[in-house]
């Protein structure tokens, strides 16, 4: 990776000029949110479901927390959900993203107006305070004042105090750049000097193990307002702000992220390469880039997203995302599209757009509800005939709605970009470009991905040259990628960045067809397991099921709405393809609309035979086939057999489990309301667990049919503690470290008495002087 001379010239003049921030012009630039206007296609829709969905909030109630946290009076109550149980605020931030890019794409000052509001109520809140913060995390000045002073008790207390924050700051930048509001600059650089000055007295040590917490894109923000300001000292904060046990590994090319909360990492490296831009840091460029490779190659699955339960899986073992109700988290999507346009600005590549074109239809626009209600999923299962439920907007505050808002907001961003006077075409979105320093309006008409081609005419406020770069898909049929400009055509040999240039004096009127025919292929799962996912282009088809017992499909405010609760299918009796050897293509036969087939005889089971496969994107409110297991002819019986052995023990478990936590991922503890004293977490053999010298507690579902309580912990690791259950002692369980080198699962009886409650709290207690030992799974059954 090297950097072009016109960077070195600039690093040059930056070294003479250290105070101040001068960031090289990036190889690409990108065009703003208001001068692409989409025209009708999904996507429209998707940013029309959007605004409606954002309408019904109400700017107070998503405010209420950060008036509360500086003394206000709030003018009406916190939403509840996540906004009212220690996440308490996070939604405004992505509200402000949200509503500034629905402004831009739309001109409607209606979005304008709350834009302002907001950013004025967010001004009194920090005003009423003397040191510039502002904030909705509970308790928030108490926490910051003792961890400014190196105590982290209360810090470590709070549910990821910096992430929360990250999401202001994000927001007020982006009210800013975005939305045009001025205020919301002066409120954000304040915020970021009481950051500098809230870390300011933490030695390097202190930053590392409060940064083991996830803290969102905070090296990002801070480099973001360098940016803003032209001060180095923000990109000295945004630098504070990295977290050394990532970056480090990364920058040797070592992927280090199994069993890692995936998207507490994908915005520390938006970071890295933010920081990478500004300060002209190859270091910080070279791990971005590594992680980018190995997320997209080795970690991400057809729909572009990835993690089980919000942890990245093992890179070569992916058969717990198959077993899970909880597939890819959506946020994981969101961050890696944002890490993607970064890194092509810098290293312009038609890789990256086919990745960000493979995400954005597959599970970006595929996670939004379609219609008036709307609703934003947050875990996309890829488990076989399960499903996906949806947010609703005065119940669910995910992350993934605060996400899910900004996501269909922002479907212009990067259709178009570029550099200098010559222009890209990267994604064949109907759309229209105002590019007025240059006279030049660009309309792309098409009825894409179901009709393969596009058409684009150029408008001419006087004619002129320049180089027209249209993309060449990786999936596109060899030789079938045609390009005429006015019904002539044009050499299709693309460059080495993946893209096709014309180079000529373009006149008013100019019109360019380009013939996209697609590829039909199987993708497989990144470990090479017998599983596939079924690819039309960058489309990926699935099958509908059935509708039966969707469970909270349209999700309540409760505690664990966000997971898809219904009865799980076995994997036995799924639907399976049978490899037969013969092209895909021939075995797609049309069902009738668009991008509908039926898998003309490769579907092994007879009763399964008329399932429709259709685009994923338009796939709601069923079960359905997303990856398929296959099987060579004649072994099909076989490999039902193994698939049913595999999934016992899950399908038993899902149905005696009354609740159940895996100690140590960050999620589920956080959903558990986990408390804790003296206690440390680790990974064994891919799995999760928690051990504590002092205590540790959770807040668990219980139902009067409730039998017994499982604890887990390994045959060869010590440890001894008490459970109580509301303070009552349950059981002992100990673990001599002579039982070899194996899970071990203890088993106890919950008396009746204990029972008669919806949630009880469960407290795993020390005693022995050395701590309980790793606990991997606590679960209660039926
Ligand atoms: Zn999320």
């Amino acid at each position: 990776m090297k950097y072009n001379s016109k960077i070195a010239l600039c690093f040059a003049i930056s070294a003479f000029v250290a105070s101040t921030v001068r960031a090289q012009t990036p190889q690409q630039q990108l065009f703003k949110l208001n001068q692409v206007k989409l025209l009708p296609s999904p996507f429209l829709s998707a940013e029309q479901t959007d605004m409606n969905y954002m309408s019904k909030l109400d700017p107070d109630r998503l405010l209420a927390p950060f008036l509360r946290e500086a003394g206000l009076k709030p003018k009406a109550e916190s939403y509840g959900n996540w906004e009212n149980t220690g996440l308490d605020g996070h939604t405004a931030g992505h509200y402000l993203t949200a509503i500034a890019q629905v402004y831009a794409a739309t001109g409607d000052v209606k979005w304008k107006q709350r834009l302002d509001y907001m950013v004025s109520e967010l001004k009194r809140c920090q005003d009423n305070r003397t040191d510039g913060y502002v904030g909705g995390i509970p308790g928030g000045p108490e926490m910051w004042a003792q961890l400014k002073k190196g105590d982290f008790s209360l810090f470590r207390r709070r549910w990821v105090p910096w992430y929360n924050l990250h999401k202001l700051y994000a927001g007020l930048r982006d009210a800013y750049l975005i939305g045009g509001n001025e205020q919301a600059k002066v409120v954000l650089i304040k915020l970021t000097d009481w950051a500098d000055q809230e870390v300011a007295g933490l030695s390097e040590q202190q930053m590392q193990k409060m940064l083991d917490t996830e803290h969102g894109g905070m090296n990002e923000v801070c480099a973001d307002v360098a940016a803003i300001t032209g001060d180095k000292k923000y990109l000295a904060l945004a630098k504070k702000f990295t977290h050394q046990a990532i970056l480090q590994p990364l920058e040797r090319d070592e992927d280090k992220l199994n069993g890692l909360h995936a998207n507490t990492q994908i915005p520390k490296v938006i970071g890295f390469e933010r920081i990478a831009e500004l300060d002209h840091d190859q270091q910080y460029d070279n791990a971005a880039q590594f992680f980018w490779q190995t997320v997209v190659n080795n970690r991400s699955i057809s729909i572009g997203g990835n993690s089980v339960r919000e942890h990245f899986n093992p890179a070569n073992n992916f058969s717990t995302m198959i077993e899970s109700e909880q597939g890819p988290e959506t946020c994981n999507s969101y961050n890696m599209l944002k890490l993607t346009k970064l890194l092509f600005t810098v290293h312009p590549k038609a890789s990256y757009i086919d990745y960000y074109e493979r995400t954005l239809y597959n599970h970006i626009l595929s996670s939004e509800r379609p219609g008036a209600d709307g609703g934003f999923v947050y875990f996309t299962p890829i488990r076989p005939r399960h499903y996906r439920v949806y947010s609703q907007p005065d119940e669910g505050f995910w992350c993934c709605v605060g996400t899910g808002m900004e996501n269909h907001g922002k479907y212009g961003e990067l259709i178009y970009s570029h550099q200098g006077s010559n222009l890209y075409v990267n994604l064949f979105i109907a759309s229209v470009l105002n590019w007025k320093e240059q006279g030049i309006t660009l309309t792309q008409k098409n009825n894409f991905p179901f009709e393969e081609k596009t058409e684009l005419q150029i408008k001419l406020s006087r004619p002129q040259t320049f180089k027209l770069n249209i993309r060449k898909p990786e999936w596109v049929k060899d030789g079938q990628f045609v390009v005429t400009v006015n019904s002539k055509p044009v050499k299709t040999q693309a460059d080495g960045s993946g893209y096709v240039a014309i180079s000529r004096a373009w006149n008013n009127n100019d019109k360019i067809n380009v013939a996209l025919p697609m590829k039909d292929r199987l993708d497989y799962l990144p470990d090479h397991s017998a599983w596939v996912s079924i690819l039309h282009g960058p489309i990926v088809l699935a099958a509908p099921t059935d509708t039966s017992k969707l469970t909270g499909l349209m999700a309540d405010g409760s505690r664990f709405g966000h997971i898809a609760s219904g009865p799980l299918e076995g994997l036995g009796t799924a639907p399976m393809l049978v490899d037969n050897g013969k092209n895909l293509s021939a075995m797609l036969k049309s069902a009738g609309g668009p991008l509908t087939y039926h898998l003309n005889g490769m579907i092994w089971q007879t009763q399964f035979q008329n399932l429709t496969l259709k685009p994923f994107f338009e796939l709601h409110d069923a079960r359905y086939m997303l990856y398929w297991p296959i099987a060579k002819p004649g072994q099909e019986a076989q490999r039902q057999k193994e698939l049913v052995q595999a999934d016992a023990r899950v399908l038993s478990m899902s149905q005696r489990t009354v609740d159940q936590v895996t100690p140590g991922e960050q999620q589920p503890e956080a959903d558990h309301f986990m408390e804790m004293a003296n206690a440390q977490t680790g990974v064994l053999v891919d799995r999760h667990w928690r051990s504590t010298t002092g205590f540790f507690s959770y807040k668990m579902r219980i139902t009067g049919a409730t039998k017994n309580l499982e604890v887990t912990g390994r045959g060869d690791q010590k440890g001894e503690f008490d459970i109580l259950i509301d303070g009552v002692k349950v059981g002992h369980a100990a673990f001599d470290g002579g039982e070899g080198d194996r899970f071990i699962t203890r088993s106890f009886s919950i008396p009746d008495g204990l029972k008669t409650k919806s949630s009880i709290i469960l407290k795993i207690v020390a005693t022995s002087a050395d701590g309980t030992g790793p606990v991997y799974d606590i679960r209660l059954l039926l």
